[in-house]
């Protein structure tokens, strides 16, 4: 598959979902900055398994709710790199709980992560983009952002805002060359899914028509596909991977 010219970003790109986007995107050829906040050892792992397989990339740290902190952390991917052609705002975190008993601060934490760090890291790679006229940018969204979840309110208002920011942003760039899509994961075997309690784990499970949870690599094919050269007509789209979860 031939990607689009250009640098990736890939926030969060240490573990799980990111990671596999990250790897997959780095053997494809391209260079990939990988964004990681805590954990340096595992993102420069991920780094030097794209460079020992004869890629580029580079492991800078940044969190992604703090708007000061993009800005410096897009300047060093840029300077790392090169310039930017596909941004992946893969970063996000959940606080689950019910309404009635959801702290201000678990609303206002994934709401910052998820939603303001995508818009924070689009608005720093989108000038780029729009003078090369030339630029890829994939949201990962959730099947909870199309269908709701109960005990995730901030969680789903967080991947639906990601969803309407999608279709909002690839109307304003699609005649400058740039696409934008989410791709809506659904179960999805991680660090994230893994604190689940057994018995919700078993209950999705039944639920999914593969019968199976989704591998990080599912959700890395499904976005390297709208970073590819040939899906530069496709913008403005969700596409769920989730073993028919959704359905
Ligand atoms: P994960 O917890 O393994 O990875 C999340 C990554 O985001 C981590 O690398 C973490 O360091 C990073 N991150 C968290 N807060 C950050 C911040 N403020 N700034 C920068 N980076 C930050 O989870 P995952 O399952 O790999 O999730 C990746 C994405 O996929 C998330 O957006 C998540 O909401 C989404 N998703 C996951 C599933 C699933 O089933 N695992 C389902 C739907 C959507």
């Amino acid at each position: 598959m031939e990607l689009i010219p250009g640098s990736a970003v890939v926030t969060g790109g240490s573990r799980g979902i990111g990671r596999a986007i990250a790897l997959r995107l780095g053997q494809l050829g391209t260079p990939v900055a990988i964004g990681y906040t805590r954990n340096v050892d595992k993102a420069e792992q991920v780094a030097a398994a794209i460079v020992a397989a004869g890629g580029k990339a580079a492991a800078i740290q940044v969190d992604v709710s703090k708007a000061e902190q993009v800005d410096e952390f897009i300047a060093a991917a840029s300077q790392a790199v090169g310039p930017i052609g596909i941004l992946i705002n893969n970063a996000g975190i959940t606080r689950d709980s019910l309404l009635l008993r959801l702290q201000k601060q678990a609303w206002a934490d994934v709401l910052a992560t998820n939603l303001d760090g995508t818009f924070y890291c689009t608005q720093a790679v989108l000038r780029g983009m729009v003078k090369r006229r030339s630029g890829r940018i994939v949201n990962i969204a959730s099947v909870v952002g199309i269908h709701g979840n109960a005990g995730q309110t901030n969680y789903a208002a967080a991947k639906a805002g990601i969803i309407g920011f999608t279709k909002s942003l690839a109307q304003e760039v699609a005649k400058r060359g740039i696409t934008v899509n989410a791709v809506a994961p659904g179960f999805i075997a991680t660090d994230m899914t893994a604190s689940l309690p057994a018995n919700i784990q078993d209950q999705y499970l039944n639920k999914i028509p593969s019968g199976r949870y989704g591998k990080p690599e599912d959700v890395a094919a499904a976005v390297t596909f709208f970073c590819s050269a040939s899906a530069g007509y496709i913008t403005g789209q969700v596409l769920s991977v989730d073993g028919g979860l959704s359905m």
